[in-house]
């Protein structure tokens, strides 16, 4: 690096000073022998300096780029001179200076010279006054008054109240006329400004964005070379709030957090109490709602409780009731004295009457619980229902009222549940009875209408019902408010039963009424009439055979095949066994024997499908009984059910190593006699079923065990010997079994579910059946093999049995051969 040195001096005490081209001076320190520099950063106005020269009083004067300098080494700071003192506006000449012996300084420069004598310079040591002269907001001179921001004129005021986020500038001046640039102004807004703000000759101060608050501006001038110092000149500043900065807003603010909180806290407690409220009115409902279910509850089972104790009480009344109309009826049926029969026929109408009573009760029973079930039997529905309202004949003579029973066929064989029509017609003509006076009419019309069922028409001219009251009449305990000349004993249930019973049958009945003209019950059955020819060959074949066995025709129904099963109750106790005739009468045709020799005679000729006995009887015993049959051929199939006493169990063992099927011991529970009946005989037809596959399986090896194989292959070797033969007779087939005609029929049956002509001629279709399967023979050819009197009659009977013809079975044959 190059340094100009521009000038080298020594001073009175030896020191050099050496000024350098942009350096400044320099003044060598022998002892350390180094130089220590003094240039603008002392506050020189210039660092060219062209030439040094010393006074008397021993500073240094300089001659610069920028004027004349003086520098005091004592106190190592630099006074300048420039243009405003009088000097040349140029720059000086390198080296051009000198001292006279006089003390007079020259320095050449571009511009002459300038020459002075420094004892002669006046020092101006006077300190001038400082003013603020304006102040401006927002860039506006403000003029004091009472709503400015000043009250009085800024020279003199004291404060400015300024308002929130307004900018202001004050202007000021320090009153130095003789040298005004030498002016060093500084200033501080105190609670703004962190330090003093030296602003050299600036004479403005601006601020902006202040913070609401209270401020001190500070204002102080002194001169450049610190030869004076002004007083400070202070001035409030203070910066108003905006209003929402204000206490009153803060108070309002505060005032309106308070009341929200509050409103809040108020409507919560008001929800919390409104919640707890409903939740209270609530749980009230709850428990009144508890409470009324609870009540219903308990008046519900009550209900069921007196209707139960009805039940029981209307099952205890049935026995002894039906104790006394069996011998008033015998008693009936032999009187011939004219007074002792009005009396006994008085007897006869009010048990029956009360039978009807207890009756009702127990439908009504079994109506609530939905126990009501049809039991179908075949049936002649025309002569069903004249028995039935024959039966009012006599109350109908006494009280002078005209029976006319009119039907448009003779019979209508169909299937029913006699017990429930019979319910359904009581029902009605006691009604009409009730409410018809003397010398009225009752009548019962059937209409059968071939495709449609039957049509019962019950009427009479009595008191009628009011139309308003017609649909109500039936409902359960309904009453018609009668006239107080008919007394209505009823109960107000007997109609709401019939219809149900109606409604079971899949029938509507409709009600035609006028007051004082009479009432008309229209019931339609949905019945069909079943043919009777059709089945012609088995019926007269089961009542040659006794058999009480009543069957539908098949294209009806195919499920059902309905059948009272034939049950021997054998009891020495006459009321025991009048009971269990009683509960066991509507499903099984039941016959009675006294000791176990009557049974045995019973079972031989009337061949019970189940029988009931009791162990201790006598003559013959049950246990005795028991062996007896079982040790028969014709009877061991039959199971038995022995009623022992409770508590003897050496009773039962003998019973059933005696070979009884079950016991039940006294005093029993009816609806277990029953299941236990319907388990044996579900059991001797599952057995049927078995033997009756028997004739479908080829197998001649197989060892025989049991008699009823034996009896069943004898049977079958018989058939298969008189195959060809079509006059086969069931007679023939029974002296050849050594059995009557009427054993052999319930044998089979009870074995293959067959009667004996069906069975024959199932094993000569299955024989049939297998000759179109292995041989070419012709179908005409193998009906007159297996003893069809016709190839027509053979083609009938195998597509019933096969549902197929012969001829499309051969044709399939064929078929699967291909
Ligand atoms: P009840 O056991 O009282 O006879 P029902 O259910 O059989 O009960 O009959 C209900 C009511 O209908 C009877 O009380 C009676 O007022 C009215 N009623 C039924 N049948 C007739 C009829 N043929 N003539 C007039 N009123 C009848």
């Amino acid at each position: 690096m190059i340094h100009r040195v521009l000038s080298i001096y020594a001073d009175h005490l030896d020191r050099i000073w050496v000024s350098i081209w942009g350096e400044g001076l320099y003044l060598y320190n022998s002892k350390q022998q180094k130089f220590e520099q003094y240039g603008e950063e002392h506050l020189l106005s210039n660092n060219i300096v062209y030439k040094i020269l010393e006074d008397n009083s021993g500073k240094l004067w300089l001659s610069t780029n920028k004027g004349i300098s003086v520098f005091d080494l004592d106190k190592k700071k630099f006074k300048n001179f420039t243009y405003r003192n009088g000097i040349q506006n140029t720059s000086f000449g390198t080296g051009s200076g000198i001292r006279t012996t006089s003390g007079e300084i020259y320095f050449g420069g571009l511009d002459g010279f300038n020459y002075f004598n420094p004892v002669n310079l006046f020092q101006n040591t006077k300190t001038p006054s400082l003013v603020i002269t304006g102040l401006k907001i927002n860039n506006k001179h403000v003029v004091p008054n009472e709503k400015s921001e000043i009250k009085e004129e800024i020279s003199v005021a004291k404060e400015i109240n300024l308002s929130y986020k307004q900018n202001f500038s004050l202007d000021f001046v320090a009153l130095n006329y003789t040298a005004p640039h030498e002016n060093q102004y500084s200033y501080i807004l105190e609670g703004f400004d962190k330090e003093w703000q030296n602003v050299g000759a600036v004479t403005t101060a601006s601020y902006t964005n202040l913070d609401p608050g209270k401020y001190v501006f500070r204002l102080k001038v002194r001169s450049e070379d610190n030869s004076w110092q002004t007083p400070e000149k202070t001035i409030m500043v203070f910066v108003n709030p905006p209003f929402w900065r204000t206490y009153y807003a803060y108070l309002a603010f505060a005032l309106f957090l308070i009341i929200s909180f509050w409103l809040m806290r108020r409507r919560a407690i008001q929800r919390l109490k409104n919640k707890f409220e409903l939740e209270q009115e609530r749980l009230k409902a709850k428990l009144i709602i508890e409470k009324e279910r609870s009540e219903a509850e308990r008046k519900m089972e009550l209900e069921q409780l007196k209707i139960k104790f009805l039940t029981n009480l209307s099952h205890e009344l049935k026995t002894p009731l039906t104790l006394i109309l069996n011998p008033v009826e015998n008693l009936l049926s032999n009187e011939k004295s004219e007074e002792k029969l009005a009396i006994l026929t008085l007897i006869n109408r009010n048990s029956k009457r009360l039978l009807n009573l207890v009756n009702q009760l127990l439908d009504f029973r079994k109506m609530e619980e939905n126990e009501l079930k049809l039991n179908l039997v075949q049936e002649d529905f025309v002569s069903f229902c004249k028995e039935v309202f024959d039966s009012f004949s006599y109350i109908s003579t006494q009280k002078n009222i005209k029976l006319d029973f009119q039907t448009n066929a003779q019979t209508y064989l169909t299937l029913l549940d006699k017990d429930k029509l019979e319910r359904i017609l009581i029902n009605l003509l006691s009604n009409a009875m009730k409410f018809t006076a003397q010398h009225g009419n009752i009548f019962c019309h059937i209409e059968i209408e071939d495709n449609e069922g039957v049509k019962l028409i019950v009427g009479d001219s009595g008191i009628g019902i009011p139309t308003t009251m017609q649909t109500e009449i039936f409902e359960r305990f309904f009453q018609v408010n009668n006239t107080a000349a008919i007394l209505n004993q009823g109960s107000g249930i007997g109609l709401s039963i019939a219809q149900e019973f109606i409604k079971l049958h899949g029938g509507t009945i409709v009600l035609e009424s006028e007051e004082n003209m009479g009432s008309i019950f229209t019931i339609h059955f949905p019945f069909i009439r079943i043919n009777q020819p059709e089945i012609h060959q088995e019926i007269s074949e089961k009542l040659r055979a006794g058999s009480d066995f009543t069957y539908i025709d098949k294209s009806s129904n195919d499920k059902i095949v309905i059948s009272k099963p034939t049950v021997l109750v054998v009891d020495d106790s006459d009321d025991l066994r009048l009971y269990l005739k009683e509960s066991l009468k509507a499903t099984y045709r039941v016959i009675e024997a006294a000791d176990g020799k009557q049974a045995w005679q019973k079972t031989l000729s009337m061949h019970p499908e189940i029988i009931i006995s009791d162990v201790n009887m006598p003559n013959m015993d049950g246990v005795e009984l028991v062996k007896k049959l079982k040790a028969d051929n014709r009877t061991k199939h039959i199971p038995v059910i022995l009623l022992t006493v409770l508590g003897d169990e050496s009773q039962q063992l003998q019973g059933l190593e005696a070979g009884a099927n079950d016991y039940l011991t006294k005093p029993f529970n009816f609806s277990l006699l029953n299941i236990k009946i319907m388990n044996l005989l579900e059991l001797n037809s599952s057995f049927k079923s078995t033997y009756s596959k028997y004739i479908n399986i080829e197998t001649p090896a197989i060892e025989i065990i049991s008699e009823d194989e034996k009896f069943l292959l004898s049977i079958g070797k018989y058939i298969d010997f008189h195959i060809t033969d079509s006059d086969l007779s069931i007679e023939e087939l029974s002296q050849q079994m050594c059995m009557s005609r009427s054993t052999l029929y319930n044998k089979i049956l009870s074995l293959t579910g067959e009667t004996p002509v069906e069975y024959v001629r199932s094993v000569k279709l299955t024989k049939a059946l297998m000759l179109l399967e292995k041989s070419d023979m012709k179908i005409s050819q193998i009906a007159y093999e297996v003893g069809f009197s016709s190839p027509n009659y053979f083609s009938r009977a195998f597509k019933a049995k096969y549902q197929i013809s012969p001829t499309d079975f051969i044709k399939q044959q064929k078929l699967s051969l291909l």
